[in-house]
């Protein structure tokens, strides 16, 4: 059912949101896909491989949840495989860090840990990969990235990051309304993973944002969750107006979904991000009117786990 309120929104869906809204209230909101990405399912099998190991600091563990994510979400196409998985969570143990490129001891605090803050009437929803603290009562979040090449410039994106800067935030908030402990200094890292042989590890820093970028980071989200919402509302009533109060799901589906395809910004921008074509470019190219139907006829409801 596409109707869940309040609205719950993560910081990798704000950013998708900030990108292109249409895109991600189809696919987020609405959960209409025509196929899992197989780079975010291979992406998966590894996340899953690297809280095993730092949960368990047994290699066997971490290779088996690898190979049994890998079981269970099977990334289409060619450009992975489960040699590959296998390869990569044979090396990760020998290669990872606990807290990236900081210095001194560190342990951890959680494992993919899923919080969940109220910003107005939203719900902020974030989860992450590791929460580390030292003795100096510092905390670090380390973000699991697997990536077809790490170039040298393959840091600069995340210091542009919303979704890193929305983890900062999300950590400050943990502390300042004491979910977690007092803290001297919150980070926030990334561990690049390169999808290939031989393996390649990129540790990145992000920067030292202060809190007027954090709280600019929050007005994105904010807009993106009061998109979402008003759309929501706009299926709402228009569900109301045709059916009355006693409207189905499938009723109230239709009603959000067609706001979704005619009310939303088209965002020439992001149409061919990261070197392949929109998934919803079929849609965006024809009239508005026309596009319920390519929708249903294109792409399935999956939901996916996570907000
Ligand atoms: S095709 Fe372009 S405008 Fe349409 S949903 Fe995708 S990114 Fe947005």
């Amino acid at each position: 059912m596409p109707i869940r309120t309040p609205v719950v929104l993560s910081p990798s869906r704000a950013e998708l949101g900030a990108r292109c809204h249409r895109r991600h209230f189809l696919e987020d909101v609405a959960d209409r896909r025509k196929f899992k990405s197989p780079s975010a399912a291979f992406g998966n099998v590894i996340h899953k491989g690297a809280a095993a190991w730092w949960l368990t600091g047994n290699p066997s563990e971490a290779m088996e949840a690898a190979v049994n994510e890998w079981k269970r979400v099977r990334p289409s196409g060619d450009k992975h495989s489960v040699e590959m998985a296998e390869f990569l969570m044979r090396s990760y143990p020998n290669h990872a860090k606990m807290a990236v490129n900081m210095p001194g001891v560190w342990e951890i605090v959680e494992v993919e840990k899923r919080y969940m803050l109220t910003i107005g009437s939203k719900v902020f929803s974030f989860q992450m990969d590791r929460l580390l603290t030292n003795t100096s009562r510092d905390l670090l979040t380390v973000d699991t990235k697997t990536s077809a090449y790490i170039s040298a410039k393959w840091h600069e994106q995340w210091n542009f990051s919303l979704q890193q800067k929305l983890y900062r935030y999300g950590l400050r908030k943990l502390v300042e309304n004491k979910t977690l402990p007092a803290a001297r200094n919150l980070y926030t890292s990334i561990e690049g993973v390169e999808k290939k042989m031989p393996f390649k590890m990129e540790p990145h820093l992000c920067p030292n944002w202060d809190d007027e970028v954090l709280e600019e980071a929050v007005r994105l989200w904010e807009w993106v969750a009061e998109e979402d919402e008003s759309l929501l509302m706009i299926g709402v009533s228009e569900a109301v107006k045709r059916h009355g109060k006693e409207y189905t799901d499938e009723q109230l589906r239709e009603a959000v979904e067609e706001a979704g395809v005619k009310y939303t910004l088209f965002n020439y921008q992001d149409c061919r991000s990261y070197g392949m074509d929109c998934p919803f470019k079929t849609l965006c190219v024809e009239a508005p009117s026309q596009r319920l139907g390519i929708l249903w006829n294109e792409f399935d409801v999956a939901p996916v786990e996570g907000y």
